[in-house]
This record gives C-alpha cells, structure tokens and sequence, in this order.
C-alpha cells in the first residue's frame, strides 16, 4: 500500500460519524498499514482512517512505544482534568491548548479480533480521546473553550480554507490559460 493524502478541515469527512467494522479481514489489515505508513510520514503520533477518507471506525497511534491499532474503539470511562497543548494533521499549522480528562478507559479490538481493554493518562489519554473523537465527527477545534474561542478559531479557519480553494482555482485556471 502507499502513502495517503490527509483530509484538512472543512472536508466533509472529517464532520461525518464513521461506521463501525463489522469484518476485522485482510482489507482491515491493508488499511491500518497504510494508515501507519501515513502517520509516520507526515509525522504524526495517531490517525483516524476519515483523516485519510475512509469511513471506517479504526485508529492507528504511537506515542513513542511502538504502533497501535484500535478498531471500533469506545471511550467507556474518564476522570480528572488535563491541560495540554494539541495539534492536528487535519488542522495544519496550529496548536492550542485543550483541556480533557487526564485519564481514560478505552475498549475496542486489535487487528486479530482480540478485545483491548487499555487504561491510559497523560499523553497516551490524550491521543485516544483525539483520535475517538475524530471517528465521532469531531476535530480539536470543536474542544476549545470558552465557545467565543472556538467560533472565532473556527471563523478564522473557514476564511483560511476559502482562500486555499480560491488560489487552487486560481493555479488551474492559469494552467489553462483562462
Ligand atoms: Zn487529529
């Protein structure tokens, strides 16, 4: 498999709760690969398979101790508070600082069909959250608080992302001489 282009804001796929897998196959297995593959490439510490289009409810993380696969992934249990300044591959060029809960408990299945049942905190909490909540249809952005923040986070990035889609225009047009 290859390398993947990662959906950026604005992308319908990334606002759009993804499907849970049914079949944990071969087909399931050469997805998370790629995703891997992407994750590393860009580099980035988790990504969720609608950050590459596919509509499917899997993660694939590192937070430094070798790669992780999680499909159908549920958050079943969080607690305490944590603050920490978080970035995004679908949101390039930003960070801001979030705060979540600082533990969480998090089930799902590996790529064999195994249940994973993981307790995590701190760092490894923070990129299951992250990740979860990208299969549910939502983006960091949507975590920032007070809401006038994130209106105008979001005001700003919509405005950013008009100008991206006016200037690519703009280069095909001048690659057709229009
Ligand atoms: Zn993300």
């Amino acid at each position: 498999m290859s390398l993947l282009p990662i959906r950026t804001h604005g992308d319908p796929v990334l606002s759009t709760p993804t499907q849970e897998i049914k079949n944990i196959d071969g087909r399931i297995a050469a997805l998370a690969q790629s995703m891997l593959e992407t994750m590393y490439a860009a580099p980035g510490v988790g990504l969720a398979a609608n950050q590459i289009g596919v509509s499917q409810r899997i993660f694939v993380y590192d937070d430094g101790n070798g790669p992780g696969v999680v499909i159908n992934p549920q958050i079943i249990e969080k607690s305490g508070e944590y603050h920490f300044e978080e970035g995004c591959l679908s949101v390039p060029g930003h960070s801001w600082e979030i705060m979540r809960p600082d533990k969480v408990h998090l089930v799902g299945f590996d790529l064999d069909g195994n249940e994973l049942d993981i307790e995590a905190d701190q760092y490894l909490g923070r990129i299951f959250q992250h990740e979860t909540d990208h299969l549910d249809g939502f983006l960091l952005i949507d975590r920032l608080d007070p809401p006038e923040l994130q209106q105008k986070v979001k005001k700003m990035l919509r405005k950013q992302h008009i100008e991206i889609d006016s200037a690519s225009k703009e280069s095909q047009r001048n690659i057709f001489g229009k």
